[in-house]
């Protein structure tokens, strides 16, 4: 019997052609939205599946594995994996996968365009052309900020963090400091970066600070109103890691007050919605989740997702289990 793969929304056409190419049958939701909790557990029930490709936007968690006792691989269509219950899937036997490694470069570009476009004002003279203001060039109009000889302050040297390092020291002549719970040599070696042994002596020191930590309980709110409160006021907050890192109704205070300069996110704490007056301000840049949303990256996500399955399937080892 062939096997039964489900995809909670449908993704990148390649991978599920790579599962199809096994002769597995997938099926695929064809709601074009989350589905509820409600019809995903129905949708898992409805067959035997062997395996389920969720995305960060599912909660998958006991009451998932449970609907659908079959399914011994979740392959999670994201280098996050927060939306993931991994004890709950351990005690079950279930496996974990992700995609990480092939998001690193298109998110570190989006995170970089970020700090550009908050420092530089490209929204916001955007805004002001449209809206017909430019009547002819000024001395003081829109006055930003120069990035060569500032400080990049990373919060978090992984994968997504060495490469924003690294274009930013290169590229733009910024210093490096970080933060992380792992003091990393390799990071510092590569890019002159310099440890702080905690989040606030990074706040304290950096002209623009830039998030790169997964969401875990550690981490949430690691950027609270009290750290927010060590920023320089001439300072730029960067966040494309996950919202709830951040406090944003505290970090929406800053902005408001100026008691920093400005920031740029592409995650907020309770997706989609966003904190209370956040949209109204002009010193913020917010995008909608797409630091990784590049057709080539989202198709090597679908295909490392099904390459994640298909290696569990035949009874090897995923390339990416999380643990
Ligand atoms: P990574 O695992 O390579 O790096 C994470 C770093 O954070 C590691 O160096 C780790 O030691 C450090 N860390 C963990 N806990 C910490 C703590 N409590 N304090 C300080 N540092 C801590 O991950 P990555 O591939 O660089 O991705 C980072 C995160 O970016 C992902 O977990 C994901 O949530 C997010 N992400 C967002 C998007 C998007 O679309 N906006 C896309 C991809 C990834």
């Amino acid at each position: 019997m062939s096997k039964k793969i489900y995809i909670t929304r449908r993704i990148p056409e390649s991978g599920i052609a790579m599962l199809k190419d096994k002769g597995y049958e997938v099926d695929v939701s064809e709601k074009d939205g989350v589905l509820s909790r409600e019809e995903l557990l129905d949708a898992l029930r409805a067959k035997p599946y062997d395996g389920v490709i969720p995305l960060l936007t599912d909660t998958i968690d006991g009451e998932v594995y449970d609907a659908v006792p079959s399914a011994k691989i979740f392959s999670n269509y994201a280098v996050g994996f927060n939306n993931i219950d991994i004890e709950a899937a351990k005690k079950r036997g279930v496996t974990i996968t992700n995609t990480p490694g092939v998001l690193t470069d298109t998110v570190a570009e989006h995170t970089v365009s970020m700090i550009l476009s908050i420092t530089s004002r490209i929204v916001e003279g955007d805004r002001f052309v449209r809206a017909e203001k430019y009547k002819g060039w000024a001395p003081m109009l829109l006055l930003g900020t120069d990035l060569k000889g500032k400080t990049l302050g990373v919060l978090g040297a992984g994968r997504i963090g060495s490469r924003v390092a690294h274009i930013c020291s290169k590229g733009l002549g910024m210093s490096i400091i970080y933060y992380d719970v792992k003091q990393n040599e390799k990071f510092e070696e590569e890019h002159g970066a310099v440890y702080h042994d905690s989040v606030s002596s990074v706040m304290k020191e950096a002209d623009v600070v830039t998030v790169h930590v997964p969401l875990l309980e550690s981490t949430h709110h690691l950027v609270d109103a009290e750290q927010l409160s060590y920023m320089k006021s001439s300072a730029y907050l960067i966040n494309t890691s996950r919202g709830p890192v951040i406090e944003e109704s505290a970090l929406v205070d800053v902005l408001k007050n100026e008691k920093i300069k400005g920031a740029a996110l592409d995650v907020y704490e309770n997706e989609p919605d966003l904190a209370p007056g956040l949209s109204e301000l002009q010193n913020v840049v917010i995008t909608p989740h797409i630091a990784s949303a590049t057709e080539g990256t989202r198709g090597a996500m679908s295909n490392i997702a099904a390459q994640n399955m298909i290696a569990f399937l035949e009874g090897g080892t995923p390339p990416n289990v999380v643990s």
